[in-house]
């Protein structure tokens, strides 16, 4: 059998939606390599550079992109948000599965990539919260935030929600180990996809 291609997980939803929990976790089960951003954002409380994101300047972030190192990148809320090709290509290319958090922008530059790697790898996923109410509960229930910024997100929240259907699957989110529950069951059927193995359905030698 040939070495397994790693599944590149794209997940988005709005803020509040609970996405980054979930790809932490699936992380921390050690069932998927978290592919950690590059943003212009500055660190809230408790995060930590090189773990929750690689917190860079303005300057540093063009550099990137000038130097051809970003997969996609988007801004979002008014930051630069973007994924390094060395975050996942090496390990998709090992046969690891790699989650992303990821905007709609950055799903939609993902997704038109032409590298041919990378579109067998890629499965994506929108997570929403069940109701409005719910969205703005979680928004504002965030006290990492100021008004201001909460503001912004609820705004951005509601044109993101309107790209769900853009995606191959979608999570309404429900409870913590439900939602944990799905998301991961969703990796474990995609592993079993014949047509990732496979060139024309059977298996190789
Ligand atoms: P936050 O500032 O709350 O951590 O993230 C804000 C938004 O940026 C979220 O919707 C998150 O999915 C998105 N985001 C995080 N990393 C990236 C990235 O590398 N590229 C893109 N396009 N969006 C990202």
């Amino acid at each position: 059998m040939p070495p397994r291609t790693g599944i590149l997980l794209l997940v988005s939803g709005p803020s509040g939606s609970g996405k980054t929990t979930l790809c932490r976790r699936l992380a921390d089960d050690r069932e998927a390599h978290y592919s950690i951003s590059c943003t212009t954002r500055a660190a809230r409380p408790g995060e930590v550079d090189g773990r929750d994101y690689f917190f860079l300047s303005r300057e540093e972030f063009d550099k990137k992109i000038d130097g051809g190192d970003f997969l996609e990148y988007a801004t979002v809320h008014g930051n630069s948000y973007g994924t390094l090709k060395s975050e996942v290509l090496q390990f998709i290319q090992k046969g690891m599965d790699v989650v992303m958090d990821i905007d709609v922008q950055g799903a939609a530059q993902v997704r038109s990539c032409e590298d041919p790697e990378i579109c067998r790898a890629l499965i994506d996923l929108f997570v929403m919260p069940p109701t409005d109410e719910e969205l703005v509960a979680r928004l504002t229930g965030r006290n990492t935030d100021s008004e201001e910024v909460i503001a912004l997100r609820l705004k951005n929240a509601i044109g993101e929600m309107s790209h769900w259907r853009e995606y191959q699957y979608r999570l309404i989110s429900s409870t913590r180990e439900e939602d944990y529950a799905r998301f991961r069951s969703l990796l474990v059927a995609e592993r079993l996809r014949v047509s990732r193995d496979t060139a024309n359905g059977l298996p190789k030698k």
